[in-house]
């Protein structure tokens, strides 16, 4: 009995978020199809690791050709990427993928799901990615997934066997999948589990391979595919006006913040799904092959299947309505089933077939875009009935707020009902990402609540049930509040109803480095989530540092308002670091969090919140030379973080790059891939070289080993490769202890390569002169040392240094020991007679 209720539970939570954007109406054509997925009885899991790893024109043929119950198990949220879109990055990044993935699936009909991994970077190996991630966690999660959504068949992405030749991540879902396939009908298996979901076996297991995956189209074509099975997935929809392939390129063209805009494929194209595990199908043409998909397959369903049958067969595209009384009895009899999964799924497809039949309009919508807990919101409910059945509504509630309204009003054809309530949001959940709520590791996010696991999208509290009577049948339809407004230049909109904190504070920079013991001012911005917020602000800091004021009082009178406070800081006399949280405090209450807002016109606006709080980093640094030219390349935070050290950086342009005006400058540091994107360059390395010859010293960071635009990346041989270094623990070790790079004018030690973050470098040189010298050794696990990360010549009476290390990722973390480094790298030549000084001190 309990599970029936779990069951329900779940299912009221997976209706809630496919309305949390602009409520869809379906048109005839979409009923009629919505008929046809109704009378399907099976089910496709699609696995894979990030957002964009999906095969959008095999997803949108189960669910559109086949109609089939589709989703997409992507184990990562893709936070790990970059944006191409904007500024968002690592969390954030991670809620916009998760939003296009949600795009993509309303387009493609899919589902989607997620585990609690996390998209940390780039893996090499599964061996890492599955020590990275908590593997069991994962696995537990996978499993969580295939009883939860009970495919019958599940379609890997990747290649199981592939360790070591692409992603960690992506030979891991495959590895994980086939694994989960064998224990998920074992009741002894994450047995905590089986309080909310029962055991389950899926008949099959594909590989969704192709010629990629053999090197090219010929190897392919040789290859044995008598365990595969070919799927033309270029079929034509008359109801859509669209190819399959069609649907699926507008499914993928949502990844946008990873450039995947593209153009529309049609016409005939095969796609080959490798049989692994489970029954081979005896029908090679049909992945159901030896399931019964009818009405049949539950207890009970045969009699719906007739009626349903009939709806399909006689489909009454003028008048949909017409059919009323055939899905009233099907609801019926599918609200009496005893099987509680196909019940709760079917439930919901007849209820939104029902509401699209007779035209019935049903929202609940706020009269602000966000509210906080301790206020109440203004609801403005409209119950519409656009056809000739006659509906009555009876009451509506809104569960945990109030008791149900009793309305006994006839929703007569054409007439629309405009109800108020005024709710008094109390006790209600934030609205922002529910896998964002606690701290999680490098590899996982921290989620208490075993329900919420595998949800695209935080469920949302507040819910309006409008109960109804249609003919003398109740039925209920449960509509999550949106925000309704328009804009000149765009209409009418829609966006979720967010719940927020009362107050939320943020410093505006993320990480801030004293150089020196020097005091500075911070400044910390409050916003107001209420009216008449009053309160004071307090900073949380490390305890050899020194803030002051203790507290500061906020006043703000308009929700939304924001006050700017500023606060002194003042760092200890050596080397430390820690994070300054601010604290928010209205009565007896703290609040700790940043609320970030996500606005694109691709995704529905979303509201995060993040802990609140800055790094601060005391280095114990010194450096020579003064003034720096920054050659931009890709983009990266470093010019601003040499800045923030004291340095004087200016970024020039390629066509400024003249002998004379160079000669204002100690040194050229060189962006990150600038050699494979600013083509004026190759002009210009003769000058950087001869400014190198004259005492000057440039550093060149990372460039990809292909498509470089200079003939020459260094005045002598230097090759690139495409050795890297992922893991940002791996052992550095030091070669050449007594070079003056790694002791003038800090001393490096194994201590400056704590604490780094994502990776060590990147397509380091593989060949060089032996003008060069190598300073460090690193590498991954299991592989040969690599000595090219960090290389350094003399040339004339400056030094040129190529170096592969990720200090553009290290930086913007506030990793001290990669600021020192780059300030030795940066002093280099510049006054050896303290350096002879220090040395024989
Ligand atoms: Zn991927």
């Amino acid at each position: 009995m309990k599970k029936t209720i779990l069951a329900s539970v779940f299912t009221v939570t997976f209706i809630l978020y496919s309305f949390a954007q602009q409520p869809k109406k379906l048109n005839t054509s979409e009923i009629f199809e919505s008929v046809q997925k109704l009378n399907f009885l099976g089910s496709v899991l699609y696995v894979a690791a990030h957002p964009d790893d999906e095969n959008t024109r095999l997803i949108s043929y189960m669910s559109n050709h086949v109609k089939a119950r589709t989703a997409y198990l992507s184990l990562t949220r893709g936070d790990g990427g970059q944006n191409l879109i904007g500024p968002e990055i690592r969390e954030l990044l991670g809620v916009i993928r998760t939003q296009e993935l949600l795009a993509a699936r309303r387009i493609d009909g899919g589902e989607q799901m997620f585990t609690r991994a996390n998209d940390f970077g780039y893996s090499k190996h599964p061996d890492e990615t599955l020590a990275i991630w908590n593997k069991d966690e994962v696995l537990s999660d996978v499993v969580w997934a295939i009883r939860k959504f009970k495919p019958d068949v599940i379609i890997n992405r990747f290649d199981h066997k592939s360790a070591g030749q692409t992603h960690g991540h992506h030979t891991s879902s495959a590895l994980l999948s086939m694994e989960a396939f064998d224990m998920v009908n074992d009741k002894s298996v994450f047995s905590d589990q089986l309080k909310y979901v029962d055991t389950w076996q899926p008949k099959r297991l594909f590989f969704n391979t192709g010629w990629w995956f053999y090197g090219s189209q010929e190897n392919f074509a040789k290859a044995d595919k008598s365990g595969m099975l070919k799927i033309d997935i270029g079929v034509y929809y008359p109801l859509k006006g669209l190819s399959n392939n069609e649907v699926a390129s507008l499914a993928s063209s949502q990844h946008l913040c990873q450039g995947f805009g593209r153009l529309t494929q049609r016409g005939s194209q095969q796609e080959y799904i490798e049989f692994l595990k489970g029954e081979f199908p005896e029908d090679t043409s049909n992945v159901f092959s030896g399931i019964d998909t009818s009405w049949n397959r539950v207890k009970g369903g045969s009699e719906i299947g007739s009626i349903l049958n009939n709806v399909e067969a006689n489909f009454n595209f003028t008048n949909p309505s017409s059919h009323i009384n055939g899905l009233m009895q099907a609801y019926q009899l599918i609200s009496k089933l005893e099987d509680t999964h196909w019940k709760a799924i079917k439930t919901k497809e007849i209820k939104a077939i029902i509401q699209a039949c007779v035209g019935l309009y049903i929202e609940a919508s706020a009269s602000t875009p966000t509210a906080s807990t301790s206020s109440e919101v203004k609801l403005n409910l409209e119950v519409l009935n656009r056809s000739e059945i006659p509906i009555k509504l009876v009451s509506y509630n809104i569960p945990g707020m109030n008791e149900g309204i009793s309305k006994a009003t006839d929703l007569t054809a054409n007439n629309k009902f405009n109800f108020e309530e005024t709710v008094s949001l109390n006790n209600a959940k934030y609205t922002a990402p529910y896998w964002l709520e606690n701290k999680g590791t490098l590899g996982m996010y921290k989620v208490d609540q075993r329900t919420l696991i595998g949800f695209p999208e935080t469920p949302r509290d507040i819910v309006v049930d409008f109960n109804l009577l249609i003919g003398n049948t109740p039925i209920s339809f449960t509509k999550a509040v949106v925000y309704r407004y328009s804009k000149p230049d765009k209409g009418e909109l829609y966006r979720p109803f967010e719940i927020i904190p009362e107050a939320s504070a943020s410093i505006t920079e993320k990480v801030i480095i004293f150089e020196n013991d020097k005091q500075r001012d911070i400044q910390v911005k409050v916003k107001a989530g209420k009216e008449n917020l009053e309160g004071y602000v307090q900073l949380a800091y490390p305890k050899d540092w020194s803030v002051y004021p203790e507290k500061q009082k906020i006043t703000l009178t308009n929700k939304d308002e924001e006050q700017l406070l500023t606060f002194t800081v003042i760092p200890p006399k050596n080397q430390s670091e820690g994070y300054l949280t601010p604290m928010v405090h209205i009565g007896d209450k703290v609040y700790t969090k940043e609320l970030v807002e996500i606005t694109y016109s691709h995704i529905p606006y979303q509201t995060v919140l993040l802990p609140s709080e800055s790094k601060i980093v005391r280095l114990d640094i010194k450096k020579k030379g003064e003034n720096i030219a920054y050659i931009e390349g890709a983009g990266d935070v470093v010019p601003e973080s040499l800045q923030q050290i004291g340095y004087n950086v200016v970024k020039v342009k390629p066509k400024d790059i003249t002998s004379e005006f160079l000669t204002k400058f100690d040194a050229v540091v060189v962006g990150i891939r600038a050699y494979n994107i600013v083509e004026e360059l190759k002009f210009k390395q003769q000058i950087l070289f001869n400014f190198v010859e004259n005492g000057g010293n440039m550093i060149v960071q990372y460039n990809t080993s292909r498509g470089i635009k200079v003939d020459q990346l260094a005045p002598f041989d230097l090759k690139l490769s495409r050795d890297r270094v992922t893991d940002e623990n791996a052992e550095v070790r030091i070669i050449n202890p007594d070079h003056e790079l790694l002791n003038f004018p800090n001393k490096i030690t194994q201590e400056d390569f704590n604490g780094w973050t994502q990776e060590r470098g990147l397509y380091f040189p593989g060949e060089w002169s032996d003008k060069f010298t190598p300073l460090i050794s690193i590498n991954d696990k299991g592989e040969t040392p690599k000595t090219g990360s960090l290389l350094v010549a003399k040339h004339g009476k400056g030094h040129y240094i190529y170096t592969g290390l990720s200090f553009f990722r290290e930086f913007p973390a506030g990793v001290s020991g990669a600021y020192r480094l780059f300030a030795n790298m940066l002093s280099i030549g510049k006054d050896n007679i303290n350096m002879d000084k220090k040395l024989t001190d």
